[in-house]
């Protein structure tokens, strides 16, 4: 078994790579390739901390596994990342464990990149604008995955914490040679911007559909739990609604739930899933003045290929470090 860590799984899974394995996976996704039940969630009692297991198999190419995996919201500030676990990948010829890789790493990566993937699809092609909502770690990874997919020039950040918007900031003028600024509240930054990424851990809205510009295209990337919100009713009933996983999101999230359980929308107000979009199934943006939200959740398969293609490059260049863990047969008595 190969053990690959955060720092092998980071210089492995570039994010351009990453975007077009995304693209392949939930087409794949999309044409019935992969089994895929609801992820197990348990809630760490008196906390809002939690435990997830998220099994799948992807047939095409065969790839079995699981990623398992804590949230603690309350680690963010602190040496530790709120996502920590691990990636099992198993050989599908027979069934061994094969690798064991950082799920924080995975889980950073893939999660920008299938949003850009949705932005690919789903924003103006002149988007040039971009609003960032929660400068943690999945805001960071979020300037780096769209601005690999539009011709962003302007970033506007707004985090709880001004200092965490402020090093975002910086990192978009030094890295990406954008103009930034760091807006006092969410709705100076999203005013002008064609694109926008909600990343936090809030459990209650921080973007009103009445904020937006007309053609805006919204990753709400955050509020994976029925009790937690990042985007209001309005905005969600103003906008052509896509999804990663359709059960995924009429099960999981707060920012579809709620406007449910309101009677504001109905399960038909999801126009498809990605892969949908991908695949030809689904219809895109029809005007440059349309509102399109893409209500990601995350799935299993993303971490699965996403596994999949590091242990591949793994492989090839020697990386990580081998454990004999076991699973040979036992001599006989
Ligand atoms: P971090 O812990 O790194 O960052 C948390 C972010 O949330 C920070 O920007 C923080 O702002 C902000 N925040 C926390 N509480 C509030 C609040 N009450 N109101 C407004 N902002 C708040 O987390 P990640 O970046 O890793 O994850 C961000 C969100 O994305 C989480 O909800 C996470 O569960 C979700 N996620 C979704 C995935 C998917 O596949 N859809 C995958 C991975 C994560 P500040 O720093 O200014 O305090």
């Amino acid at each position: 078994m190969i053990v690959l860590s955060q720092a092998d799984v980071d210089r492995l899974l570039p994010m351009r790579d990453c975007i077009e394995l995304m693209a392949a996976t939930l087409a794949s996704l999309a044409r019935g390739e992969a089994v895929l039940p609801l992820r197990t969630v348990i809630r760490i009692p008196d906390s809002r901390d939690a435990f997830a297991v998220m099994p799948a198999c992807l047939t095409n190419p065969r790839t079995i596994g699981a990623k398992i995996i804590t949230v603690f919201p309350g680690n963010h500030g602190t040496a530790l990342d709120s996502h920590q676990g691990a990636v099992l990948l198993f050989d599908s010829t027979n069934g061994s464990l094969a690798a064991l890789l950082d799920a924080t790493a995975i889980t950073t990566i893939r999660t920008a990149a299938v949003s850009a993937v949705a932005t690919r699809a789903l924003a103006r092609n002149d988007a040039s604008t971009l609003a960032i909502v929660g400068a943690g770690v999945q805001g960071h990874a979020h300037l780096e995955a769209i601005c690999a997919v539009r011709p962003i020039k302007t970033l506007h950040v707004w985090s709880r914490d001004a200092d965490h918007a402020r090093k975002l900031a910086a990192v978009g003028r030094e890295r990406f040679q954008l103009d930034t600024s760091v807006s006092p509240r969410t709705r100076d930054a999203v005013r002008d911007a064609a694109i926008v990424c909600t990343c936090t851990s809030a459990t209650e809205p921080v973007l009103q559909g009445a904020w937006l510009s007309p053609g805006t295209h919204i990753n709400a990337v955050g509020a994976s739990t029925p009790n937690a919100r990042e985007v209001d009713s309005a905005l969600v009933v103003a906008a052509r609604l896509y999804a990663d996983r359709r059960e995924s999101a009429l099960k999981e999230p707060g920012d579809i739930l709620v406007p449910l359980q309101e009677g504001a929308i109905t399960p038909d107000h999801i126009v498809g899933e990605i892969g949908d979009l991908l695949i030809g199934r689904a219809a895109g943006r029809r005007d440059d003045r349309e509102i399109t939200l893409f209500k990601s959740l995350g799935l299993a398969v993303e971490d699965l290929a996403s596994a999949s293609y590091v242990y591949d490059q793994a492989v090839r260049t020697g990386a990580g470090t081998r454990v004999e863990l076991g699973g040979a047969r036992r001599a006989a008595h």
